[in-house]
């Protein structure tokens, strides 16, 4: 087979890229577009021989001669395509303007593949894509995955589809669904639970070894109704999952991506301001845990809801922290608050958690929160890797 030819359209720092290298070494990046300049940066610091236009995809479309239906055909070639489009308003007008020209192309891309946040596949852009792809017979197929469906220890749910060209449909291809894992689990899953005679969802707790009355600090939580609060504005259903989360030893611990504590770590430590004012809305994670909530842009500046943060002094006990913290004068509040010692991830934390491998880099020039905009931005490579595999058989 003839070395794929890939265009990689919306490439930001490359996580399609690198997902290429991993899965299919053989293939060639034949151009890359973005329109963020920084993002390009990172992209050339990593990825020096291939192509970067750096340009809005309407207008590099425009200046390649699109309109006469000649230089794109070339770049398309018998390649594969990445996209990544959202539903907001200037991404989605790109990406319609993409699926418009696509049914004119002389010669179609025999693979595609598309990453799209968790939500595109209740959008219009979605709906439009499918038609499209219908009208030029490709054969596709929808995911929803996140990367603890690999083993890592991060939530990252994103929206997927593969497609390809005039050929037989894909053997678990499933009309009508978006499935939630990697088709050979699926097959492995159907085999295991054929012997066990029932569906793993069923398990109850007991059968995972889990008592559901016990909580993590080992307190009963018999008599609390549904919903009830326990310290730290955490529900006991969601203080249930993270118990059950982190300890599904099918997920790797936090520690096998963490690098080594030394004294450049101590930028990362949450500042006394935001300990004081969001502690009760932290995600906080030990280095032995199996969880970890998804890497927003926003990480590092914005702290409620954009990432999880570390506890690193490891034997103190979060409950003892959090009870009757309330009550306090601020700065004992802060006192108690800090024996956590609670940092940020790092970013190359972070790259490590999304699969980049050591060798990836980012300029010196790039600050730690333009690499957390930037990592959050990207995507899980190792899910696109196998993702990859599945497309190409
Ligand atoms: N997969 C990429 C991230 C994609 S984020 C990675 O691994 O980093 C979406 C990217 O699309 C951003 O980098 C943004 O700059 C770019 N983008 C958005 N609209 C665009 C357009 N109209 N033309 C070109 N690039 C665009």
């Amino acid at each position: 087979m003839a070395a794929l030819r890939v265009l990689e359209l919306y490439s930001g720092i490359g996580g399609m890229h690198q997902a290429l290298k991993e899965s299919c070494p053989s293939a060639e990046v034949v151009a890359a577009v973005d329109v963020n300049t920084l993002a390009n940066e990172v992209y050339k610091h990593n990825f020096p021989s291939t192509p970067l236009w750096a340009k809005t995809i309407e207008r590099q479309a425009c200046s390649r001669g699109l309109l006469d239906k000649t230089r794109m055909l070339n770049t398309l070639q018998t390649g594969e395509i990445g996209l990544q489009g959202d539903v907001s308003d200037p991404r989605t007008k790109s990406f319609l303007y993409i699926l418009d020209i696509l049914p004119r192309l002389q010669k179609l891309p025999k693979y595609l593949l598309l990453e799209n946040v968790k939500g595109f596949e209740c959008s219009s852009a979605r709906n439009e894509l499918l038609r499209t792809l219908e009208t030029c017979g490709f054969k596709y197929q929808e995911f929803l995955l996140s990367p603890t469906c690999l083993g890592i220890p991060n939530s990252r749910l994103r929206y997927f589809l593969i497609a390809k060209l005039h050929q037989e449909p894909f053997p678990f291809q499933a009309p009508g669904q978006i499935l939630p894992r990697f088709p050979d689990q699926d097959l492995e899953d159907l085999f295991e639970n054929k012997a066990a005679g029932k569906d793993s969802s069923s398990l109850s707790y007991e059968e995972k070894n889990l008592d559901p009355n016990i909580g993590p600090d080992c307190s009963s939580k018999k008599s609390l109704p549904k919903g009830t609060f326990l310290f730290k504005l955490e529900t006991v259903e969601e203080m249930e999952r993270k118990h059950t989360q982190d300890n599904d030893s099918s997920i790797q611990m936090l520690k096998d991506f963490l690098e080594e504590e030394n004294e450049e770590m101590s930028q990362y430590f949450l500042p006394p301001k935001s300990l004081l004012r969001y502690a009760f809305l932290l995600d906080i994670v030990k280095p032995t845990c199996r969880r970890s909530t998804c890497f927003t842009k926003g990480y590092g500046h914005y702290v409620e809801g954009t990432g999880s943060v570390l506890q690193t002094a490891v034997d103190v006990q979060l409950e003892s922290v959090f009870k009757c913290i309330e009550e306090l004068p601020e700065e004992e509040k802060l006192m108690k608050l800090s024996t956590l010692k609670l940092r940020y991830f790092t970013p190359r934390e972070i790259a490590n958690l999304h699969g980049f491998p050591l060798e990836f880099g980012f300029p010196d020039k790039v600050t730690i929160k333009q690499c957390y905009r930037l990592l959050g931005n990207s995507l899980n490579v190792h899910v696109v890797a196998k993702l990859i595999s599945v497309l190409l058989g």
